[in-house]
């Protein structure tokens, strides 16, 4: 048998064909695969007690010499096995029913050992289909024993016996990738050591050691991977923009003044621009901190240089806001701007890629259409994105066109996480952080109103209203249904028109409408002629309309926390008192957390880090979407410390060792590549 780490599983006797597949249902497809498919849980099977001291209903390990055991067919397709051991001079009685495999097995005077659920009766000791194994075979009793996570077709006692035969055929040592004086630093005990005794723990301080190892491993090699892979665009050559004075006076005409953490980032972002390196930069603020015009800036300095700009927003909603404020801040200085979205006409579109093309169009705003084939720029100086749109490497080649120049690139996160966070989801990205609000702005007053006053909260809208004020109303996305989800909003949009706030012009925005229905409703309501708009959370990114003073979020126990606080902020963009009321039914504790912590706080990276905590790490980031690998066993809410030390070691080898050229460094450089091809669009080379 050749047993390597990267075979296919069905390298394995008995796996073929068929069990492959059901292998593959759980992700399992190489060797590697299934010595990474940890225990969920373990149950500790370690103590056989001798059949006199055991209690009734114990959980436990027995052992005796098989006395006798018979075979009944008490009805049609039914065996029975009865099987009398004995255990010094006590007895017991283990019943199986339909087993044939343990029919063949059995032999008087053999040793039988089981776990199971111990009943007595009639002075016996009695179990029911307990696990069993014969002779001095140790791995279901007098152990530890680890409970996999399984599928149909595949039990447990399956993985076990292909784990147990692969860490027997494979040299263990050769997992190690750490060198050993590192590991002594660190306190890790060796990879391989780590994987055999997550499965196989003689103790439970092993368990502890071995994920200690494995948690480590896991945001290590993430961290290093998105180190490298800053390396790599390091290395690339980029544009040296310099500095203009007329970008001076483009910053001092603005309608406001910057607000100091503005500048501050502004000036991270000038000076990222002015190195021939490409500038890798995500812009993380709360909702309302101001990052448009950050993003307006960066483009007109890449303008002035002589080069053309491109910005990407999540939909065509906030691509059309985007175009619009673009026009207004530049208008009177000449520059040719253009908006391209799935709804551009075929005509319109071609006359814009030709406007690309020959460098007469200075800034492209759109939706994702902005990165297809025809898209061809003459000169691309930067390119913004935001952070669903993020480019992976081989992406970032394709916006590279014919130019020997990377361009700029800037992320802005509409969700602001705290640093240690950021760093393990954008590691390979510098990071600025606006942590300020523009002044004079009111924050936002935010209630939680039960479903039953609901009559409260129309009334309240009604009186803001007639003080000139526009309302939205939201409610959620019902997921699993989008015909339901429609309902609901239309629902709504129905009984206020009928009902609670009949007197007023109220439009509807749900996902299935087309987008220029959308478009028409939202300009609608920007220039006021709307006075409510009932919506699906498609307003949830972006929207910008200062008029609106009341956010009210129907069904909101329905919502994560970060996107209840992204709702919040499409209020309190003017200069008015603005308010969220989240109505809500319900009295669960995460639903009363959430709404507690919504109340108590209006700043974004606080309620990140909570939304972390009450929802786990996989759905607040939506790792997929990331193309971040999924953590097995590491979680940044619980092991923030071994996070923070994975991170500075990391950093340590980059510093001095930045494309892990080094000798001493191969086995890791090795180790990174075949982990990190699971992330997509990254390849170290
Ligand atoms: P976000 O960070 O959520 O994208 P925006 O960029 O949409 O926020 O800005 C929100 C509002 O604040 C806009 O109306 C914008 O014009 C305004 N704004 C931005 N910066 C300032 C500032 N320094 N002073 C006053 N208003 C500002
Ligand atoms: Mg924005």
């Amino acid at each position: 048998m050749d047993i390597k780490l990267d075979s296919y599983i069905d390298v394995i006797p008995g796996i073929g064909e068929r069990k492959k597949l059901i292998y593959n249902r759980l992700n399992i497809f190489t060797i590697r695969d299934i010595l990474n498919h940890y225990p969920l849980r373990y149950e500790d099977r370690r103590m056989f007690k001798r059949l006199s001291e055991i209690r009734q209903e114990e959980m436990v390990s027995i052992k005796g010499i098989i006395q006798s055991f018979e075979i009944k067919k008490p009805k049609q397709g039914m065996t029975l096995i009865k099987v009398t051991i004995r255990d010094g001079y006590d007895i017991g009685e283990l019943t199986f029913f339909n087993n044939k495999y343990i029919s063949n097995k059995l032999i008087t005077g053999r040793t039988i050992k089981a776990y199971g659920k111990a009943k007595r009766e009639f002075g016996k000791v009695r179990m029911t289909s307990p696990d069993f194994e014969f002779d001095s075979s140790r791995l279901k009793t007098g152990c530890i024993y680890p409970v996999y996570p399984l599928t149909r077709g595949l039990s447990n006692d399956e993985i076990l016996k292909v784990l147990k035969l692969i860490i027997n055929e494979i040299n263990m040592e050769s997992l190690e990738y750490l060198d050993g004086e590192l590991r002594e630093k660190l306190k890790l005990c060796g990879l391989g050591d780590a994987i055999k005794n997550i499965h196989f723990p003689k103790d439970p301080i092993l368990i502890k050691i071995a994920k200690y190892r494995l948690v480590f491993d896991e945001f290590f090699i993430l961290h290093l991977g998105l180190k490298v892979v800053k390396g790599i665009t390091e290395i690339e050559k980029g544009i040296s923009f310099k500095n203009q004075s007329k970008l001076l006076d483009f910053i001092k005409n603005l309608p406001f003044k910057l607000t100091d953490a503005q500048e501050k980032v502004v000036k991270e972002i000038l000076s990222d621009m002015k190195r021939p390196v490409p500038m890798q930069r995500l812009v993380q603020g709360d909702v309302g901190s101001g990052k448009t015009i950050v993003a307006f800036i960066s483009l007109y300095n890449s303008y002035l240089n002589g080069y053309q700009g491109a910005m990407m927003a999540p939909t065509e909603i906030l691509a059309k806001q985007h175009y619009e404020s673009a026009k207004e801040i530049f208008c009177e200085l000449g520059l040719t701007i253009h908006l391209l979205t799935g709804s551009t006409t075929k005509k319109q579109k071609e006359l814009i890629y030709k406007s690309i093309r020959d460098g007469e169009c200075d800034i492209l705003i759109g939706t994702h259409a902005l990165i297809e084939d025809k898209v061809d720029f003459k000169n691309l100086g930067i390119v913004i994105t935001d952070e669903q749109h993020r480019f992976g490497v081989r992406q970032r080649g394709k916006l590279l066109g014919k130019s020997d120049f990377t361009p700029d690139m800037i992320v802005m996160t509409a969700t602001p996480i705290p640093r240690t966070l950021a760093l393990i989801v954008h590691g390979d990205l510098d990071i600025s952080i606006i942590d300020q609000m523009p002044s004079g702005r009111k924050p936002i007053k935010t209630y939680a109103v039960e479903k039953k006053k609901r009559n409260d909260v129309y009334s309240f809208a009604a009186k803001e209203i007639d003080k000139g004020r526009q309302i939205y109303v939201v409610c959620p996305l019902i997921e699993e249904n989008e015909k339901m989800d429609l309902k609901s909003a239309q629902d709504l949009y129905e009984s206020l028109k009928s009902n609670y706030l009949k007197d007023y012009e109220i439009g509807l925005l749900h996902g299935k409408m087309k987008a220029k229905e959308k478009q028409e409703i939202m300009d609608s309501f920007l220039e006021g002629s709307i006075d409510v708009l009932v919506s699906t959370t498609v307003i949830e990114v972006g929207i910008n309309v200062p008029n609106a003073s009341v956010m009210i979020i129907e069904d909101s126990q329905r919502f994560g926390l970060s996107q209840l606080h992204q709702l919040r902020g499409r209020v309190g963009r003017g200069e008015y008192q603005s308010y969220c009321v989240l109505v809500y039914v319900g009295k669960n504790e995460v639903t009363k957390e959430r709404i507690k912590t919504m109340v108590s706080t209006n700043d974004g990276f606080e309620i990140s880090q909570k939304d972390l905590i009450l929802r786990g790490q996989g759905e607040l980031f939506g790792t997929r979407q990331h193309g971040i690998p999924e953590f097995k066993l590491a979680d940044i809410s619980k092991h923030q410390s071994v996070l923070k030390l994975a991170q500075q070691i990391g950093d340590e080898i980059i510093e001095n060792d930045p494309k892990l050229e080094r000798k001493e460094n191969s086995t890791m450089k090795t180790e990174l590549k075949l982990r990190m091809t699971q992330i997509n669009g990254i390849i170290i080379n």
